[in-house]
């Protein structure tokens, strides 16, 4: 530990392999950062808890006093043996969060989701998390904070997109807190943030495939008009919601809030992306920018 006042940042490490930039492996070294982003779970006795990116176990060692289940799915085998080891009561699972069948935990009701995400594949894995998870409680992820600004952002705001607007139809999302890059081993470049994800009861379950081919098409193109963007499929459907909700067909999709995004993809006929009728429902949106 560092023993200088207010401060109890790790400064040494156990004997590790070196860390994985492929893998985003910037490990929390400070206890205090690791206790708050536990405490913002709000796990309640006896809660299942998953952890995504254990990695050395800063936060599993947190996690490893609750009563509840406690799992972590680690991609690193390294790494995974060391949790092993260190914590025998916490069930390992190796896998990949990009690969991983997320609908397996409506079996857990009550599921609290944490982690310090590897930053490289934080959103495409928050995109198929929010949309893909069933009867869980909270998730708590730290993040960029610029993918927390994005994760957050109302329509109109620079940081909007299809991200904002994805996140937007399954959860209530909050900004919780922001993190200096000197309580990371190896330090980042930028900051970083916690946010806290809500169920929404009204998810966007039936309509995410079209929500997700539409918000491909519109955002790739933000800075076109509506009705110029889909123009190819513009239909008196479209034209009488835009009339009834009030919303000039010149509109950015910018300045579309999530719930407009999600009533618009279920007139749109043709949303100009191709229909794969293999693509499972939550299909993985590419401009998450
Ligand atoms: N929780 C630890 C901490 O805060 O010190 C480690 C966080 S580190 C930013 C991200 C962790 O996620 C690493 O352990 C890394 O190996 C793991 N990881 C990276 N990509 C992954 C993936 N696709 N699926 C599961 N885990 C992954």
């Amino acid at each position: 530990m560092n023993g200088s006042a207010g401060s109890c940042i790790v400064t040494s490490m156990p004997d590790f392999a070196s860390p994985k930039r492929s893998l985003g492996q910037n490990f929390l070294a400070d206890p205090n950062i690791c206790r708050r982003i536990v405490a913002t779970l709000g796990l309640e006795p006896g809660d299942p808890v998953l952890e995504i990116g254990p990695g050395r176990g800063a936060l599993t060692r947190i996690l490893n006093e609750h009563s509840g289940l406690v799992m972590a799915l680690e991609k690193d085998s390294d790494l995974v043996r060391h949790v092993r080891q260190t914590f025998p009561r916490v069930g390992v699972i190796h896998a990949d969060g990009l690969e991983f069948c997320w609908e397996g935990t409506a079996a857990m009701p009550g599921l609290c989701l944490v982690g310090n995400l590897p930053y490289n594949v934080a959103s495409p894995m928050i995109w198929e998390m929010v949309s893909r998870c069933r009867n869980w409680k909270t998730m708590v992820f730290m993040v960029q904070k610029e993918v927390a600004q994005r994760l957050t952002a109302r329509e109109g705001g620079r940081a909007y997109g299809a991200i904002s607007a994805w996140v937007g139809n399954f959860v209530r999302p909050e900004f919780v807190f922001t993190v200096p890059p000197q309580v990371f081993r190896p330090q980042p470049k930028v900051h970083s943030a916690v946010v806290r994800l809500s169920p929404r009861p009204d998810a966007a379950w039936a309509e995410a495939r079209r929500l997700s081919v539409l918000l491909k098409t519109l955002f790739s193109r933000r800075r076109k008009q509506l009705g110029t963007i889909l123009k190819s499929g513009w239909s008196a459907q479209m034209e009488e919601w835009c009339a009834l909700n009030k919303v000039d067909r010149r509109v950015r999709p910018e300045d579309l809030g999530p719930d407009q995004l999600r009533a618009l993809a279920c007139i749109a006929v043709d949303v100009g992306g191709p229909r794969d009728p293999n693509l499972p429902e939550s299909s993985r949106c590419d401009c998450l920018a």
